[in-house]
């Protein structure tokens, strides 16, 4: 009943948007390279809502100093090799073998594309090429990509692969403006109008639609073929209604242990489904879908949320309980569907839930060398061994190894767009042909304003540092503006531009810069990070310093597992992790003023940022043991509730950023005073 009173007044509202919109060309055309559009004489009968920024071509964007060497170590490790011996890549039927040809070839592409054009891997770069030029030489007659089988015509299909597909492709053109990847992605999507109206989308396909959109998307702003709008109509009609299921109370209920695997509470779509309403937005704009991704971000914080940022989900939505395990898939669907969110809305609080889980859940869930992953990660995670004993809802006794594919192995195909996208995400280009600091890491941007190149640089160690210092090179006087997101948990935050006085910056805004740029000129930010202490499941506590949260540091004792299972061979083993100091402790601290009982240490921001070693930044605490704090079902029994008592010794504890502990406690029992 409720989907075909939708479908109607999507219907309706379709004509109203586009009358609205009529008088607005989108930002598309003027501020977006194009670098192969090619010319087409239809023109666009309906218009898409422009976003508030737009990312930059793929490869404007360079990674410098600890994030260069982050993307270095992803490339060199699993990303990089996973088409030498994986067989789901290796032998893929996108590239013409015998094993898996649905989701996981086209998954890796997607990551590893925007890898290979931000490193400018020229090696990489070649082997993609090759892949998908097969790709698209395979693409059959009839537009459909060679994987989908001869007699989906007569059998149901789930067409989840052909959307991850197409948005995989689109990437590859913006990285090389090959027009024969365009065409080809324009005939998948004319093979798909087609195949909808035969096989409606179902399971995946249904859940993942606005995927879709993504690809649909590109290839309008390119050609302006009024079909692709009423594509992207379908998949929205054809689609899951996540705002409805967001009004109902079945998403705040934490999936019961070793419980009920749904569709509608799968922790993957749901980070995917964050995104859903920026992409619907900018179909048909409605207040609905604007307000609609930070109600959903709210409750899934109020019901599932981690310390990370992140909502637990192993492999269903489960709860508040630090124990509980969040997906790695998970974890690059989110920090993607809040990339899209900066990108449609540009509202400053979704770049500090960028920065938030790209800086904790991210890296967490990799080896140092990142030749090894888990599946799921837990915010108290004091060991990771192969443990029937535990208390998941739906995924398998190895889920907390590090390792190829622990688990299953979506997460080993999907896992790489995580950095690579950040990376191509941190500036965005705004409609007024300025740039936008919509995330902080070390990095170069190159865009063009007006005709004039501009270079922007930011030299920095945030997130382990406060002090940001931005360079902004043109060649020649300019006049453009530059919007820096100031994050909402900074306290007098200051700029000094050019050598002016200094400006305060207000938190939670974009602080817009307009000026006559003369040629190079320096920016000089600073956020400080007061240490804040926030109450947790259980009443516990977790110690945060601008975007990093801090766990206690454990000695860690790495055994490899499976060695004899084919494909193991090292770098690229599969590791049971097990403590090798004491984890139970409670921490004394002072809730409203932490600063008292912790000290701060910067440490060097080692080669390898994200290991034990590398942590560029350290937490010196107080606490005691609390001994009747122990192991449960093979993992850190859940915080005990409200204020301990403990007889035993005061202890100094280092604290290290989440990221870099592999094992870790970050949600402390409190200790009474
Ligand atoms: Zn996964």
């Amino acid at each position: 009943m409720h989907r075909i009173e939708r479908r109607e007044f999507i219907r309706d509202a379709a004509a109203g948007a586009c009358a609205l919109l009529a008088r607005r060309r989108p930002a598309a055309s003027a501020t977006m390279p194009q670098r192969s559009a090619p010319s087409r004489s239809a023109k666009p009968a309906r218009e898409l809502a422009p976003p508030a920024f737009r990312p930059l071509p793929l490869g404007s964007i360079r990674p410098q100093g600890w994030l260069a060497r982050q993307l270095r170590i992803q490339a060199d490790g699993l990303s990089g090799h996973l088409d030498e011996f994986w067989p789901d890549v290796a032998r893929s039927r996108w590239f013409g073998g015998d094993a898996e040809g649905w989701e996981r070839a086209p998954y890796w592409l997607d990551g590893v594309i925007p890898l290979a054009w931000i490193l400018d891997d020229t090696a990489l770069k070649a082997r993609i090429g090759r892949y998908v030029e097969y790709i698209a030489a395979h693409q059959r007659p009839d537009g459909w990509l060679a994987p989908y089988p001869e007699d989906a015509v007569s059998k149901p299909y789930d067409l989840w692969a052909i959307l991850l597909a197409g948005k995989m492709l689109v990437q590859y053109h913006e990285a090389t403006g090959d027009d024969r990847i365009l065409r080809a992605v324009e005939r998948s999507l004319r093979a798909l109008h087609g195949g909808l109206a035969r096989t409606p989308l179902y399971d995946w396909g249904r859940f993942r639609w606005f995927e879709g959109l993504i690809p649909v998307f590109y290839i309008y702003e390119r050609t302006g073929e009024p079909w692709l709008l009423d594509l992207a109509h379908t998949l929205r009609a054809q689609g899951f209604d996540y705002v409805e299921l967001y009004r109902g109370e079945d998403v705040t209920v934490p999936t019961p242990r070793r419980g009920l695997w749904k569709w509608t509470k799968h922790v993957v779509n749901t980070a995917m489904a964050v995104k859903a309403g920026a992409l619907s937005w900018r179909l048909r704009p409605s207040q609905d879908d604007r307000v609609f991704p930070a109600r959903m971000i709210g409750l899934l914080d109020r019901f599932h949320g981690q310390a990370t940022g992140m909502f637990t989900g192993d492999e269903c939505l489960a709860g508040r309980n630090p124990v509980q395990g969040t997906e790695l898939c998970a974890v690059v669907e989110f920090l993607y569907s809040l990339e899209t969110l900066l990108s449609v809305f540009g509202d400053p609080p979704f770049g500090d839930r960028l920065e938030r889980v790209a800086y904790n859940a991210l890296p967490a869930a990799f080896s140092p060398d990142m030749w090894a992953h888990q599946y799921d990660q837990q915010a108290n995670q004091v060991q990771c061994t192969i443990n029937p004993e535990h208390m998941w809802t739906t995924n398998g006794p190895e889920s907390n190894l590090f390792g190829l594919e622990p688990n299953y192995g979506c997460c080993t195909a999907n896992m790489h767009q995580g950095w690579p996208k950040f990376a191509a995400g941190l500036w965005m280009k705004t409609p007024d042909e300025g740039i936008a600091a919509v995330a902080y890491a070390p990095s170069t941007a190159r865009f063009d304003s007006r005709g004039t190149p501009v270079t922007v640089s930011l030299a920095t160690d945030y997130p382990f540092r406060e002090t940001l210092r931005i360079t902004v090179e043109n060649g020649r006087p300019a006049r453009f503006p530059l919007l820096l997101r100031v994050p909402a948990w900074t306290e007098g935050a200051t700029a000094r531009v050019a050598g002016l006085p200094e400006q305060s910056l207000r938190p939670g805004t974009f602080h817009r810069i307009e000026r006559e740029w003369p040629g190079r000129a320096e920016i000089e930010l600073r956020f400080p990070m007061k240490l804040r202490a926030a109450l947790r499941y259980n009443e516990a506590v977790a110690l945060e310093r601008g975007p990093l949260v801090f766990s206690l540091e454990l000695g860690e004792t790495w055994t490899r597992v499976h060695a004899d299972l084919p494909h193991r061979e090292l770098p690229h083993g599969d590791f049971e992790v097990r403590p090798s100091t004491p984890w139970n402790y409670g921490l004394l601290i002072d809730m409203e003023n932490p600063a008292t009982s912790v000290r701060l240490e910067e440490r060097p921001v080692g080669e390898n940022p994200f290991s034990p070693e590398g942590a560029g930044v350290a937490a010196i605490a107080e606490g005691r043991k609390l001994p009747g704090w122990k192991l449960a079902h093979g993992w850190a029994a859940e915080t005990p509730p409200g204020l301990q008592e403990s007889g035993e010794a005061l202890e100094k504890l280092t604290l290290i950023p989440y990221g870099c502990a592999k094992l870790r406690v970050t949600e402390f029992p409190r200790l009474r005073k």
